[in-house]
């Protein structure tokens, strides 16, 4: 091994160090933009180590990606609404995918020009992998965005006996790169795996309802981190095995929690077609006879001023309203008057995981108001008054009690055992899971009907007056 290597080995080491000590950081958001920042600078090193390394293509060619690639990212990064993130992480994903399936099918065309004979056994099986799994997180994130975006329909699309053609979309891809790796690199039979993996990415994304397009998103991420790694097999880059290792199980780690969170098995999310992903355009509840207690501005405000503890429950409403602002002016007044202010954070609130959390760090709320699901649960019998703003299924008690609820199981925020509950939305529309909540007829809640931000900042003013 030559200097330069050694130094380029070195640098991957520091740079997959740097990559798993940032993601260890960003577990906690005491440290979580110190982790992004080391991870950053890992990806900075392992980019230059590479570029030191590879001289594929000429300088001029990379600078002109790098240019490129950074402008838009930096563009989109910077215009992208908080609600909209999970798409914007969809298109990262599948543009990861699409490399890692390019990368693959370059290396493909120039081994088959180098030699007639069949290429080494672990060589092509990672091609394979690599193109099949890159071009469908490619296609399939691509998906996954236009359904968040609403330019597809978020509703699941299903036809009859699509099953059965998912199926067998996926073993013609085994039998052909089978094929390809054992027989004959027959180039017709090679685009046709190509054409194939694009398509299983739309046919396996299609039937799953845009609500659930979150869970996809993190299943895809991590699909993205498989296809990195295996196009590390191909060109045999180290620390794209491990960086796509890394992104690979991160994803799927992401996934398990985020199904957890919600009680459902990744197979009911991926084949059940819950949810349209239209939250808020559920049907809305017909309060039939049950009484529905609704209060002004002046009544909330004198309920949260002289309180002495509240507990502010966020959830999709409040990014859907961008309130997060509006709600630590809300914070520091109330705090001011010596009321005890705590956040309940819900694992799945919002439709995104740790979206509250960044909202509210966003808005510069100290992380020590933020408590987790199990933490604040034990409070809320004590609390004077929750107040919950545009979240709806994490505080629904029938995930509790209805065994026939889609939400059954699902761990909830005890809501209902605060002494006074007030809840912030513009209707007695359900929430992502399309469900009522019985929780707004309980003789404790009082309905403060109307858009997040406005909601608050009216309420800001009535606390001022007090
Ligand atoms: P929900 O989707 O259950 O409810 C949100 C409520 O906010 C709606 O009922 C809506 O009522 C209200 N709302 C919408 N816009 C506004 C606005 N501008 N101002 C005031 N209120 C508004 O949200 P939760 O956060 O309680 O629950 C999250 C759901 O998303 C869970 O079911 C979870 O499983 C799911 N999910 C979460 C993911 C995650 O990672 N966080 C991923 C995938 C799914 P109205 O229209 O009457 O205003």
């Amino acid at each position: 091994m030559n200097l330069i290597d050694s130094i380029i080995a070195l640098t991957y080491l520091l740079a997959a160090s740097l990559f798993i000590y940032g993601i260890r950081e960003m577990s906690s958001p005491a440290t979580a933009r110190r982790g992004n920042l080391l991870a950053a600078v890992g990806m900075f090193l392992a980019i230059a180590a590479t570029l030191i390394d590879r001289q594929i293509v000429s300088y001029s060619w990379i600078m002109v990606g790098i240019v490129i690639g950074s402008l838009i990212g930096a563009v989109t990064a910077y215009k992208v609404k908080m609600t909209a993130m999970p798409q914007m992480v969809g298109a990262f994903n599948g543009f990861g995918g699409g490399a890692s399936a390019l990368v693959a099918i370059a290396e493909f065309l120039r081994l088959i020009g180098e030699t007639d004979s069949l290429m080494r056994f672990d060589t092509s099986v990672t091609i394979m992998l690599s193109i099949i799994i890159g071009a469908v997180t490619f296609s399939g994130s691509f998906i996954a965005y236009g359904k968040l975006e609403g330019i597809l329909s978020g509703a699941p699309m299903t036809f009859p006996g699509q099953k059965v053609i998912n199926a067998l979309v996926l073993i013609s891809l085994v039998i052909l790169s089978i094929y390809l790796v054992a027989v004959d690199h027959n180039m017709s039979l090679f685009y046709l795996l190509v054409g194939l993996s694009f398509l299983y990415g739309i046919m396996f994304v299609i039937p799953i309802g845009g609500a659930d397009m979150p869970v996809v998103i993190s299943l895809l991420n991590s699909f993205s981190g498989m296809a990195a790694c295996t196009a590390g097999f191909v060109v045999e880059n180290n620390i794209l095995i491990i960086a796509g290792s890394l992104v690979g199980s991160a994803g799927l780690i992401l996934t398990q929690i985020m199904c957890k969170a919600m009680n459902r098995s990744l197979a009911n999310v991926l084949f059940s077609a819950f949810g349209t992903g239209d939250a808020g355009a559920g049907s809305i509840r017909s309060s039939g006879d049950k009484a529905v207690r609704s209060v002004d501005a002046e009544e909330a405000a004198m309920i949260m001023g002289y309180a002495q503890s509240a507990v502010i429950v966020p959830g999709y409403g409040m990014a859907a309203a961008q309130a997060q602002h509006a709600v630590r002016e809300l914070t520091e007044l109330l705090e001011s008057r010596g009321v005890d202010v705590k956040f309940a954070i819900h694992p799945v609130a919002g439709r995104m995981p740790g979206h509250m959390n960044v909202l509210l760090a966003e808005a510069q709320l100290p992380y020590t108001l933020l408590h987790d699901m199990d933490d604040i649960n034990v409070e809320f019998p004590h609390t004077d008054v929750a107040l919950v703003i545009g979240a709806n299924d994490v505080i629904n008690p029938a995930a509790r009690t209805d065994k026939s609820s889609p939400i059954y199981g699902m761990p909830i925020l005890d809501v209902d055992k605060a002494k006074n509950i007030i809840i912030i939305k513009r209707s007695m529309n359900t929430g992502f899971a399309g469900i009522e909540n019985e929780l707004f007829y309980n003789p404790k809640t009082m309905m403060y009907f109307g858009g997040a931000r406005e909601k608050v900042q009216e309420l800001v003013s009535e606390v001022k007056k007090l």
